[in-house]
């Protein structure tokens, strides 16, 4: 419906995924208040929108279950736990003397802080440096750690930098071939697919998912191919792919001399799965793995003629496993033999959270500093130190991984308490997310204080001491990062409800409360200035972007260094000797919806970011994995078109929920009649972890020895009931799609 001529427009972003669509808001004030919303022109969406995106005005405003006042939890005469509502001043006082009396009684690292790959950089920024000055504890990581962390640390290895796709995304449309592991964008990002119609009408979109998803479907009528393996049987596929790539001379010899070490450790460990043997570790054919090689082969061997470019892409289904650091490196490995990165198309990881890109680069990690700099490096240590106005030595060391910190929290062994005591979540839904959420809200329930900053009451928020309402992406300005490194202003079109705050005044009041009184700004410009001073110099390098050039419509991909910042001038010699060279000879080039770009869209066109310059291959060897029993299946989990993360926002979206509104779990018929499971009726879904009861919907295209459930339901409802502990140990990424479960007949939801 056209918006009526008095509407105000403001460009913006939308505020889920991080393909990060460009939009329009027309808001209207009269007759009738109003917001619609529709695609803009932008080189990733090209004026698309999914549902999720369409439909995201719909929780700005003071819906009724908003949040709209803090909120904390009294204990009646009873016993019995509810909500009153308080005032900031209270809700805030309250938080500081009890952090303040849990630090005093148990130590700093008592404290920890939950953040996410969906807040702006400038409150993942300050919420790393308030966590870190103001609370001076060590324990802060977020639910990034659940997504990006195994494609992000071999990316750092391999490459020596992380930028989760280093070449600009419609570097895509001219590809040949795209190998596409482990994600299903025509579900989770639908305008991304308009980026692989090109491999698809030169057939080469191969796509590697043990479901026949949206994705996969692609493959069908000549457009490429679908490859089923067993959930975690990547890691051997790619490994059996690498054999017959080195066995057949596909690889690139010349690049690999001069730009790649440790291909020949790479080749030996990839010498061990041949085609045979990988297929009962794969669940796919000899033939088919030899088939994709070659296929895979011959299309690099056509690129590095002068042919159209190849890519090689991984989303979380690969990723998310106890060995996904190394199924990732697996991925660069097989580009870097064919002699793709910077050359002749590349490798890349699709990120999933809207600031997924920015969220792990703004200090918010366990182990970063801002810029991607190291927690335990000296030098970045003095960088940042200076930035926030402390001695070095002020910032705590490494803190543990998401994982760790949740599945420890509250608990207490003979000797005193084995985690922290309180925890301040912003942004994330962990009681839905994390794996084993029985145990999670056990321990949530066990801390001497739980601070939740939401939107609404998330189940995470359910279990709070305190609750505190704040802003949503259109009620407040900042700075996000999309999957390829460029970055986005985020616009103010709206006003909040009047109870609501952002996190940097929060951050700031209780800074202030806690006795830091200067150094955290409540205004995002500020912040994002400060930003520019703490990445000057580091692999993720901000200091020459500011908000002037974005909205000017220039187009910043980092890194983008400048020689002086806030009129301080940074030496040449801070940048490090292996730092990819600012792309030269930007003058004139566009974006292509014709913005002038600056920074560097491109990455490893001359040389890797390793003081070297060459990528850094090693040997791979898979650890073995325990098969499930006979009468068990291997549950994976995954997303929805209709719904986002937990779901805590796009649950309550109608239109959203309409379509999908109740966990279902995906089986093949054939596993069906084997476990007595009648279609469109219930099954419970159970481990040592727990039971998920969910509605049966039969697919012929999913493995007969895989069942799928999505993960963005609540309650008995939620996947992760089923997921373990268990984590990859590079990444401490848990394992999320492959869990050995059983499955029975039920009589109802
Ligand atoms: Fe685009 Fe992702 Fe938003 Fe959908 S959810 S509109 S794909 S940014």
């Amino acid at each position: 419906m056209p918006a009526p001529a008095n509407a105000r427009e403001v460009s913006t972003h939308c505020p889920y995924c991080a393909l990060q669509c460009a939009m329009t808001l027309q808001i209207t004030e009269a007759p009738e208040p109003g917001i619609t919303v529709e695609g803009a022109r932008f080189p990733t969406n090209r004026g698309r929108l999914c549902r999720k995106g369409s439909t995201a005005a719909e929780l700005l405003g003071s819906r009724t279950d908003r949040l709209r006042t803090p909120l904390i939890k009294q204990t009646d005469d009873d016993g019995a736990r509810s909500f009153r509502e308080a005032s900031w001043e209270e809700a805030l006082d309250l938080i500081a003397e009890r952090l303040r009396s849990i630090q005093s009684a148990h130590g700093r690292d008592a404290v920890g802080v939950f953040g996410s790959g969906s807040l702006t950089n400038e409150k993942t920024y300050a919420l790393g440096k308030f966590a870190r000055v103001a609370l001076g504890t060590s324990q802060i990581d977020y639910n990034g750690r659940f997504c990006m962390s195994s494609a992000a640390k071999a990316s750092t290895e391999v490459f020596g930098l992380d930028r989760g796709l280093p070449f600009p995304l419609t570097d895509l449309d001219a590809a040949c071939t795209v190998l596409l592991l482990g994600s299903n964008v025509a579900d989770t990002m639908p305008p991304f697919v308009q980026h692989l119609e090109g491999a698809r009408t030169k057939g080469g979109l191969i796509v590697v998912d043990p479901r026949s998803s949206t994705t996969a479907q692609l493959t069908a009528d000549g457009a490429g191919f679908h490859v089923a393996p067993t959930p975690g049987g990547d890691l051997v596929l790619l490994l059996a792919l690498a054999n017959v790539l080195f066995e057949e001379g596909y690889t690139d010899q010349d690049y690999l001399a001069q730009r790649v070490r440790g291909a020949d450790d790479f080749r030996r460990s990839a010498a061990a799965w041949w085609p045979e043997r990988a297929q009962a570790a794969t669940g796919v054919g000899a033939d088919q793995i030899r088939f994709i090689a070659r296929r895979l082969g011959s299309a690099a061997v056509e690129a590095r003629r002068g042919g159209d470019p190849v890519f090689i892409l991984t989303g979380r289904g690969v990723e998310q496993h106890r060995d996904g650091t190394d199924t990732a490196r697996a991925a660069i490995s097989l580009a870097l033999i064919l002699g793709l990165p910077g050359a002749h198309g590349g490798y890349g990881t699709l990120t999933g959270q809207g600031n997924g890109q920015g969220g792990r680069e703004m200090g918010q990690k366990s182990d970063q500093l801002p810029g991607l700099r190291s927690i335990t490096s000296p030098t970045d240590r003095a960088h940042i130190a200076g930035v926030w106005g402390v001695a070095p030595e002020a910032i705590p060391g490494p803190g543990i991984p998401a994982t760790q910190l949740l599945h420890t929290m509250g608990t207490q062994t003979e000797h005193g308490p084995a985690g922290v005591r309180a925890l301040l979540v912003h942004g994330s839904n962990v009681a839905v997310s994390a794996p084993d959420t029985s145990r999670v809200l056990r321990n949530l329930r066990a801390l001497d204080l739980l601070v939740v900053a939401d939107f609404f009451l998330s189940e995470t928020a359910a279990e709070a001491d305190v609750v505190l309402p704040v802003l949503q992406w259109a009620e407040e300005d900042g700075t996000m990062t999309s999957l390829e490194g460029r970055l986005l202003r985020r616009r103010r079109a709206v006003d909040p409800p009047p109870g609501c705050r952002s996190e940097l005044w929060i951050f700031a009041e209780l800074a202030r409360r806690l006795g830091t009184p200067t150094g955290f700004s409540t205004d995002p410009a500020e912040v994002f200035e400060e930003i520019r001073r703490a990445t000057a110099s580091a692999p993720a390098d901000y200091s020459a972007m500011s908000w002037e050039l974005l909205d000017a419509g220039h187009a910043g991909y980092w890194p983008h260094p400048a020689t002086e910042v806030q009129g301080v001038r940074v030496p040449a010699a801070a940048i490090p000797a292996g730092a990819p060279a600012p792309r030269e000879g930007l003058a004139g080039e566009l974006t292509s919806t014709g913005e002038p770009i600056v920074g560097t869209p491109r990455m490893f066109g001359e040389r890797f970011a390793h003081p070297d310059g060459r990528a850094v291959l090693r040997a791979i060897r898979p650890r073995a994995q325990a098969a499930p029993r006979a009468d068990e299946l291997t549950f994976t989990t995954g997303r929805l078109m209709e719904h986002y993360q937990s779901g805590n926002q796009t649950r309550r979206v109608p239109a959203l929920d309409a379509v999908h509104p109740k966990v279902t779990v995906q089986v093949h018929p054939a596993t069906a009649r084997q476990f007595g499971l009648v279609e469109n009726g219930f099954a419970v879904v159970e481990n040592a972890q727990g039971a998920l009861t969910a509605k049966v919907v039969f697919d012929a295209g999913i493995r007969a020895d895989t069942i799928f459930s999505p993960f963005h339901f609540a309650g008995r409802s939620a996947a992760n009931l089923l997921t373990r502990g268990l984590t990859d140990p590079d990444s401490k990424m848990p394992e999320f799609k492959s869990t050995p479960v059983r499955i029975r007949p039920a009589t109802s939801l």
